[in-house]
């Protein structure tokens, strides 16, 4: 191994093995819950792959991962048939011989055996052990695991089926890793933010970023973008919980000084959830008037349990008569601005919040698309009022499909309710 990078990080490369995988039928998840059990021992994941089922593929993504990480996780490939090929290449790659291990024969024997059947000839394959490796018992199938160890850095070889591979994983990998791992730790902060894109909430953080990517603890930072919200992940390694917990802290106070209210919580809480704690700790009620999002906003506020505390009613107003007679809307209002309109808006949160006796009401009226938009209000344009003692407005300009609008709209609705609920 010549080109062997000297100093590998105690990081971790994950492969998934399967030519299935590469197909849209179905997602790779066992490496979700592998970088899960690797994050939780303070082991970050430096890379991860899918492979079909191809020996040249498979040994040049094993060799690269050799060379710059000292954990490699394999799941997959450990079947008995000729497209199974992980076993084979990853003792390849490390030279060694395989031999057939008497007590795995035995042991899958006896699985068949139990259900009455013979072992097929071509299972004795999952039988075959590379030299030097440990065999990592499957209560679940016929695969067993195996644990390698070579030239500083330890090889798991997992089954592919997730109730074969996540019981492995968390019990005998995750003991065999703890203890090489040490004390370190992966500590992790998130930090919600809505009412801006991702590229301006970029703006904002990437000098404070920088600042952070300077010191000593680094903290390593993922910004992700969703329907109206951005996520800032911040991720820091130290075997120091107190200090981790400090920095973090200090510098989750520098993106919320930066960010001021477009900051939702910075303890991972949802919209939804800090829109009920606010409602909760005044002791108001809510009530919301829907037209083009169908409920949608409603229906995420009761997602948090206990939203009966605050939800009076949500009503779906579609039609100009249901805005008529459920909300009391006076039709000479829709006839003179339409009804996606500001003024459309404002009554029908005023006219939920007067019917339902509650503080606040919202009112959201647009078009989702892809009919019914005109030159001056196009598809995606929407408005959204929140009641209160005053009522405030806000036209929209939401971009995308009928999915979108409506998610962006349910989002900034609630997003309007929570800056009301602040101020
Ligand atoms: P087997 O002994 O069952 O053949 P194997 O180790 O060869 O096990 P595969 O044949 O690669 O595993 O996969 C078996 C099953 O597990 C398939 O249904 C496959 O879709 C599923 N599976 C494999 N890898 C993954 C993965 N990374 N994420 C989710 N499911 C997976």
């Amino acid at each position: 191994m010549a080109d062997r990078v000297e100093s590998r990080p105690f990081d971790a490369a994950i492969i998934a093995v399967g030519s299935e995988l590469l197909t849209p039928e179905k997602v790779d998840t066992n490496s979700l819950f592998i970088t899960q059990v690797l994050n939780d021992l303070g082991v970050a994941v430096a890379f991860k792959a899918i492979v079909g089922d191809h020996r040249g593929e498979l040994t040049s993504h094993v060799a690269h991962a050799l060379r710059r990480h000292q954990v490699l996780i394999l799941t997959g490939g450990l079947g008995p048939t000729d497209d199974d090929i992980t076993r084979d290449v990853v003792a390849a790659h490390l030279g060694l011989s395989l031999h057939e291990d008497a007590e795995i024969i035995d042991a899958i024997e006896r699985r068949f055996a139990a259900r009455g059947w013979q072992m097929p000839a071509v299972n004795r394959r999952q039988a075959m052990v590379p030299r030097g490796a440990t065999v990592l018992p499957n209560p679940n199938g016929t695969a067993p695991g195996l644990w390698l160890e070579h030239d500083g850095a330890v090889i798991a070889l997992l089954p592919g089926p997730p109730r074969e591979m996540k019981p492995m994983m968390a019990g005998e990998v995750r003991a065999r890793l703890a203890s090489r791992a040490g004390d370190t730790r992966l500590f992790r902060r998130l930090v919600r933010v809505s009412g801006k894109g991702e590229s301006a909430v970029e703006e904002i953080v990437q000098p404070i970023y920088s600042r952070w990517l300077a010191q000593q603890p680094t903290i390593a930072t993922t910004i992700l973008a969703g329907l109206g919200q951005v996520e800032l992940h911040l991720v820091l390694q130290s075997s120091d919980a107190p200090l981790a917990a400090a920095t973090l802290a200090l510098a989750v106070a520098q993106l919320t000084l930066a960010l001021g209210q477009d900051v939702v919580s910075t303890d991972g809480a949802g919209i939804e959830a800090v829109v009920g704690d606010l409602l909760r700790a005044r002791g108001w009620r809510v009530a919301l008037a829907e037209s083009c999002t169908g409920g949608l906003a409603t229906s995420r506020l009761t997602d948090v349990p206990g939203s009966s505390d605050y939800v009076e009613r949500g009503i779906v107003a579609y039609s100009n008569e249901a805005k008529v007679e459920l909300l009391g809307v006076p039709a000479s209002l829709i006839q003179a601005h339409g009804a996606v309109s500001e003024p459309v808006a404002a009554a029908m949160a005023e006219g939920i919040r007067d019917r339902a006796r509650v503080n606040v009401g919202v009112g959201i009226t647009g078009i989702a698309g892809p009919g019914g938009g005109s030159a001056e209000k196009p598809v995606g344009t929407v408005c959204i009022a929140v009641a209160g003692a005053t009522t405030r407005v806000r036209t929209f300009q939401f971009p995308g499909g009928r999915e979108m609008v409506k998610a962006m709209s349910a989002n900034w609705a609630i997003d309007l309710l929570r800056r009301h609920l602040l101020e």
